[in-house]
């Protein structure tokens, strides 16, 4: 699905999604929409989905920590990409910090963050393509790299009975 108009037009939604995530979330929060951001709408609802499932490959690296990652820690002036373990033990000694490990978290964050337009705009971007790169997406990502990264699916759990009979 392209945009047919607006700052983006003739661009690929998924990839202004990961290049200009704060315009895809104002379309989305736009109380009276056109027939046509109504549909960008659902499909990039259904791409956020997408996006949060799959898998963080990034390693923790947090002292030598080898677990993949399970989220962003965001402090006042750093981040930190841990597992849920190193960010337990890290607790006490970040005082205040905000986790971000989805989409949405990631443009909310920066929203409150920011007051201009401009600085939401190019911070949701960096954050979010940081999580992207974090969950497998290359640097310097092609459309072809975004769609092969949007077409992820996830794998199916093998049901209980298949499971015995495999065991034997
Ligand atoms: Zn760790």
């Amino acid at each position: 699905m392209d945009f047919s108009v607006g700052k983006h037009e003739n661009k690929a939604v998924i990839e202004v999604m990961i290049k200009d995530p704060s315009y895809i979330v104002w379309i989305m929060n736009q109380s009276n929409k056109s027939k046509f951001h109504e549909k960008v709408t659902l499909f990039a609802a259904h791409r956020i989905e997408v996006f949060n499932k799959i898998p963080f490959q990034r390693k923790c690296n947090f002292g030598g920590c080898e677990n993949t990652i399970d989220c962003c820690v965001l402090l006042k002036t750093e981040s930190h990409w841990l597992c849920d373990t190193c960010l337990q033990s890290m607790r006490d000694e970040f005082g205040r910090y905000s986790v971000v490990n989805t989409y949405m978290g990631a443009v909310n964050y920066i929203t409150c963050l920011f007051d201009s337009p401009k600085a939401r705009g190019e911070n949701s971007m960096l954050l979010v393509r940081e999580l992207a790169r974090a969950k497998g997406l290359p640097k310097r990502a092609t459309l072809f790299d975004i769609s092969k990264f949007f077409s992820y699916v996830e794998p199916v759990k093998p049901k209980l009975y298949e499971k015995f009979f495999a065991d034997e």
